[in-house]
């Protein structure tokens, strides 16, 4: 089985509507698919309508959290999309990630760059929006040449001088969140350097306290001796692996399927899962 448990779509900051992520998903191949876009399940009714045949889809959404300053995010499979205090939260996240852009646009157009901000909204098209709508806005005005140039200290990289942070929860409350609604946590690009600081071994162990299943180890982001370590540290905490392609689309180049899943911990994730059931056509 080709399984992989991570992706974006238009819901937020991929660039492909979910009926388009499903059909390449089948194109490459998947048998299980988990969407997992940033704050929100509101692609899922949408991915699910367009099944194709052969493929299941597991509900998810992928949260930015902290730990002492630094980011971790988290992915959540298969929780009650309607247990209220999760729903809640991604809302509020929801809703200050429109605060937020709004205010990157404020300092960005102060530092002279003519962003337009309807674009910005525009690109976003009523999903969650992120900073990948602004570095296109920021390209698409020429400011930039390509959306990596935006992600810069020059601009909105972590700390850049248009950066805004936004309303994000605590790693581990994250992990508490997401059980409590049924579902199941996992680190996701617990290695990610090139994304900014990574958070230490105690973070970890925090997390795995609290019921977190799996760090996300096979990750186009993590080189091979990272991989290493990483799956070193997962058996000393008791963690399963996962791993999965992070696609967004055209955004980070087309790679669903570019890292999979095992079939056992796709097993365990649905059995230590009570919130809702992957769906298949
Ligand atoms: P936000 O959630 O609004 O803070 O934006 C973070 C998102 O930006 C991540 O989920 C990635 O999709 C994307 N991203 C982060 N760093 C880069 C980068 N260097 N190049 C392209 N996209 C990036
Ligand atoms: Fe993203
Ligand atoms: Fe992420
Ligand atoms: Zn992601």
């Amino acid at each position: 089985m080709r399984i992989d448990l991570h992706c974006h779509s238009t819901a937020s900051d991929g660039t492909e509507p979910p009926a388009e992520v499903v059909r390449r998903a089948a194109d490459a191949g998947l048998d299980v698919l988990a969407l997992t876009d940033h704050d929100t399940v509101a692609g899922y009714a949408e991915a699910h309508a367009a099944l194709p045949e052969g493929l299941t889809l597991a509900l998810g959404c992928e949260l930015s959290t902290l730990s002492g300053g630094i980011p971790v995010h988290v992915l959540g499979y298969l929780f009650d999309p309607d247990e209220p205090v999760f729903a809640n939260e991604r809302e509020t996240l929801r809703t200050d990630r429109t605060r937020r852009a709004h205010a990157i646009v404020d300092k960005l157009q102060e530092l002279g760059a003519p962003v337009d901000r309807d674009r910005v909204f525009e690109l976003a098209g009523g999903g969650a929006v992120g900073r990948p709508h602004l570095a296109r806005a920021l390209v698409e005005a020429g400011v930039v040449p390509d959306v990596s140039g935006a992600f810069t200290e020059e601009w909105i990289a972590d700390g850049g001088r248009a950066y805004v942070e936004k309303h994000a929860l605590d790693a581990v409350a994250a992990v508490e969140m997401i059980r409590a609604a049924g579902g199941v946590a996992v680190f996701a690009h617990p290695g990610a350097a090139k994304r900014g600081k990574v958070v230490g071994d105690d973070v970890i162990e925090a997390m795995a306290a609290v019921g977190l299943l799996a760090l996300e180890v096979d990750h186009p982001d993590h080189d091979e001796p990272t991989r290493a370590r990483l799956r070193d540290l997962a058996g000393a905490h008791g963690l399963l692996v996962t791993g999965s392609s992070d696609d967004h689309g055209s955004l980070t180049g087309h790679r669903l399927g570019a890292n999979t899943t095992d079939q056992g911990v796709w097993e365990a994730i649905v059995s230590a899962a009570t919130g809702s059931r992957p769906d298949a056509r």
